[in-house]
């Protein structure tokens, strides 16, 4: 591993990792399934990871779109560390390229002219420290893309009792994917659609990948893991695909992985399709359910009935939310149901934390361009 430390080698960038050479003279990228293959000066389909000579960059290195204290719920996560602030940050640039992407301004970035915020691994981490922040969270863009920053950034962290937050699509190889996510507590993957069609029309990428990426994580790893799906009027959310979807879970990863409905908003390229109604969530939500899912919720919309957390042994509301705010909490230290005693999945330390809704930007290294 390569140790970046000052900010002179942040500006720089820094090598990166999982490329090879190819015998017509290109390198290829192999950190994600589009493996780029470049010539000296091109940069990948994500934008941050360039070739220089004969090497691969990654050009973000110790840059930031900004640092901010988040509710964990916000990720979203809500089985990790309930009601405790996650410091988060993101770079710029994606491997995807979502005609409905809720971030465009971050993952669309050319020109860097986001990237104002400078900080080592080891600011990150102590600025985690000082905000009291529980974690850390690599989000707003996606964050395989820089890996080499994150990996660096998250064994700081954990050097310092910080725990780590991935929010990613989960579209990686397996070796980087293996390095990438031993340093991670906690995911929340992306599960944009559940065919290859809608992946292939809407974000040129592929579903099975991803597919791996979960059961990777589930039965391979320790990483906590909770699922997104962003529901977009007419193009993922019909009954069946959402059936489809449930079942995978159920059968695949089991009853326990949270899974978030979240509502999309016109966006990007995507101006002319309407807002997901609240309806559309709250009936997905009912299918999941009905397909055995345990934990499964609505997100951006508020509405406390499905966004609160009930015990799979005696129904009782373990967890309630209004927003970003606990509202309730019958676990015990070690979450379990005061009612019954069964156990509700996720990573519980004592009682909830009292943080809410806030969200309160930072600046780890003091240093902006
Ligand atoms: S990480 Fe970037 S450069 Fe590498 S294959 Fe994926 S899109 Fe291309």
């Amino acid at each position: 591993m390569v140790a970046h430390s000052t900010i002179d080698e942040t500006i720089e960038g820094a090598p990166a990792r999982y490329w090879h050479a190819l015998d017509d003279g290109r390198i290829q990228c192999d950190l994600c399934p589009r493996f780029c293959r470049l010539h000296d000066g091109q940069r990948g389909l994500c934008f941050v990871r360039a070739r220089r000579g004969a090497r691969m960059m990654l050009t973000t290195y110790g840059r930031s779109s900004g640092f901010c204290i988040d509710p964990i719920e916000k990720k979203p996560l809500n089985h990790f560390l309930p009601g405790t602030p996650v410091l988060s940050f993101g770079t710029a640039g994606c491997n995807l390229t979502c005609k409905f992407c809720q971030n465009w301004d971050i993952s669309k970035a050319r020109a860097f002219d986001r990237l104002q915020d400078l900080a080592t691994p080891e600011q990150i981490a102590q600025s985690a420290v000082e905000s009291g922040s529980r974690s850390v969270a690599f989000t707003y863009n996606d964050p395989v893309i820089f890996l080499e920053y994150a990996v660096d950034t998250a064994k700081a962290c954990r050097a310092r009792g910080i725990r780590t937050v991935a929010v990613t699509a989960g579209y990686v190889c397996a070796a980087p994917r293996a390095e990438f996510f031993a340093q991670m507590d906690a995911a929340n993957i992306d599960l944009k659609g559940f065919t290859e069609a809608f992946y292939h029309r809407l974000c040129s990428a592929a579903l099975a990948p991803v597919l791996e990426t979960l059961e990777y994580l589930k039965h391979e790893t320790d990483v906590w893991l909770e699922i997104t799906t962003l529901l977009i009027p007419g193009e993922n959310d019909s009954p069946a695909e959402i059936e489809a979807l449930s079942a995978w879970v159920m059968e695949h990863l089991g009853p326990d992985v949270p899974l978030h409905f979240t509502a999309f908003h016109p966006d990007w390229k995507m101006l002319d399709t309407p807002p997901t109604r609240a309806g559309s969530l709250i009936e997905a939500r009912e299918i999941a359910r009905a397909a055995g899912l345990r934990y499964v919720y609505t997100g951006n919309i508020r509405d406390e009935d499905t966004q609160s957390t009930y015990c799979h042994g005696c129904g009782a509301r373990v967890i309630g939310r209004d927003g970003y705010d606990i509202t309730g909490w019958r676990l015990t230290a070690y979450g379990r149901c005061r009612d019954c005693g069964a156990r509700c999945a996720g990573v519980f330390e004592g009682s909830a934390g009292s943080w809410g809704g806030r969200r309160r930007p930072v600046v780890p290294g003091g240093l902006r361009l």
